[in-house]
């Protein structure tokens, strides 16, 4: 393309593409995967737990058997099956649904956009937690809604900074239309939202009219076998439920759901249709034959099993190699630690020299919508073998000494290249 059709291009894009950029560390992670890098960046699932051949066996018994329809257009809602099979498994965290009221999407990210597309016009507030998912943040901007962060403790978001947000808000004259919250194993902060608060915020912002977008894609990944109750198992009529099973089971087959209350979710049905159709027939059918022949509550127990041994060598790498000041959080299911390191740090500023000494990680500038989160950064342990982990977090305890060291030299922190809110990517979900 020349310069000159470029130049055209751009001068037509639409105002709401200005959010979509893409930055530095996009190309970082280029370099992060790399086999010699330790990378603690990306949410990838460890898929080699998978009973692979039975599955490849399932999937051409599809194609042989039902492949008219599974290679067929399908419904927008999505099969039928599936959606009866996905309320069972929402029954396993006190939700009682009907399958008239679930929507299969595109992974639970679609649902996403669906939800904010049906929701929010350019200015709206959507409150989310402080750090928040650098997906659903792409997202919301994608649609020019603002995003308010509310402060988060280890029993996840504070009722009372909910209250002080929504207050600001009114205060301020602006609508605000959803509270996009994460309560199981919060990515990125590994934190879970305690029993005792959950009815509060619902009543929170049942209050105020708000709507409550309840994401939960980790729920059934906790490691010490107690299943949460859902926040829309006591609030049907305001909380939209995103559910998926990307983590449970595999993401390339990118099948994730809506459970919301019946007119909204026609409303998604309309938005679903204009976007995609339907939702891939085929990956569905597959998914729906795994939760009826395979022992997918055993693989989960797998998957447990792994994550909660990975969690133990990461934690105990940060607590044997990080410097003096820096904390962490304490994942009881999940994939992920958000590690704060003391005064001076530059996360963002840091990567560079990071990817260099073999170590990646997700900055925590990409997890604020307001620019905050410099001192901070995403660990994953989902996928490197607890070795690699170890090492992962030697590596970056080094890069650490150093920048102390540089510090201590010079006073300030090493100069900051420019990296900007992160677009959503596989390397950052
Ligand atoms: N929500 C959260 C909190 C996530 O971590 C992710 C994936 N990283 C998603 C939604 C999207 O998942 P998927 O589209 O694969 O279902």
């Amino acid at each position: 393309m020349t310069g000159n059709s470029l130049d055209q291009h751009m001068q037509r894009y639409a105002q709401r593409t200005n959010g979509m950029r893409a930055s530095a560390i996009r190309a970082l992670f280029a370099v992060a995967n790399r086999p010699e890098v330790v990378s603690l960046a990306g949410g990838m699932p460890y898929l080699k737990s998978l009973p692979l051949e039975s599955l490849a066996a399932e999937a051409g018994a599809l194609v042989a058997e039902e492949g008219l329809v599974a290679l067929q257009y399908g419904s927008g809602q999505g099969i039928p099956q599936l959606r009866e099979q996905i309320c069972q498994v929402m029954a396993l965290e006190g939700i009682s649904a009907h399958p008239d009221d679930v929507m299969v999407t595109v992974g639970s990210q679609m649902a996403l956009d669906l939800t904010t597309r049906i929701f929010c016009d350019p200015g709206d507030v959507i409150l989310a937690e402080a750090p928040s998912y650098v997906g659903a943040l792409g997202t919301f901007r994608a649609y020019q809604a603002d995003v308010v962060h509310v402060a988060m403790d280890d029993d996840g978001l504070i009722p009372e900074a909910l209250f002080a947000a929504i207050d600001a808000c009114a205060v301020a004259g602006r609508r605000v239309k959803l509270l996009y919250t994460i309560p199981n194993f919060h990515n990125p902060a590994g934190v879970t939202l305690s029993d005792e608060r959950r009815p509060i915020i619902a009543e929170i912002c049942r209050e105020a009219g708000i709507a409550v977008l309840e994401d939960n894609p980790y729920g059934l990944l906790g490691f010490d076998d107690r299943l949460r109750r859902a926040l829309r198992a006591d609030d049907p009529d305001n909380v939209i439920y995103l559910g998926s099973f990307s983590k449970t089971f595999a993401p390339g087959l990118r099948v994730g759901w809506v459970l919301a209350p019946h007119a909204v979710r026609e409303k998604l049905v309309l938005a679903n249709e204009a976007a995609t159709l339907n939702p891939p027939v085929f990956n569905q059918m597959l998914i729906s034959r795994y939760l009826a022949k395979f022992d997918w509550l055993g693989q989960i127990k797998a998957y447990r099993n792994t994550y909660a041994e990975r969690r133990d060598a990461m934690l105990g790498a940060l607590q044997t190699h990080m410097p003096e000041g820096t904390t962490w959080t304490d994942p009881d299911g999940g994939f992920y630690v958000w590690v704060t390191l003391p005064e001076g740090f530059d996360a963002a500023a840091m990567l560079p020299r990071a990817v260099t000494a073999r170590v990646a990680y997700v900055p925590g500038t990409a997890f604020y919508a307001d620019g905050l989160g410099s001192r901070q950064l995403r660990l994953s342990y989902c996928f490197p073998t607890s070795e690699r982990i170890v090492e992962g977090v030697r590596r970056l305890a080094g890069v650490l000494d150093n920048e102390l060291d540089v510090m201590r030299t010079f006073g300030t922190s090493v100069s900051r290249p420019a990296v900007g809110p992160a677009s959503p990517s596989p390397d950052t979900a």
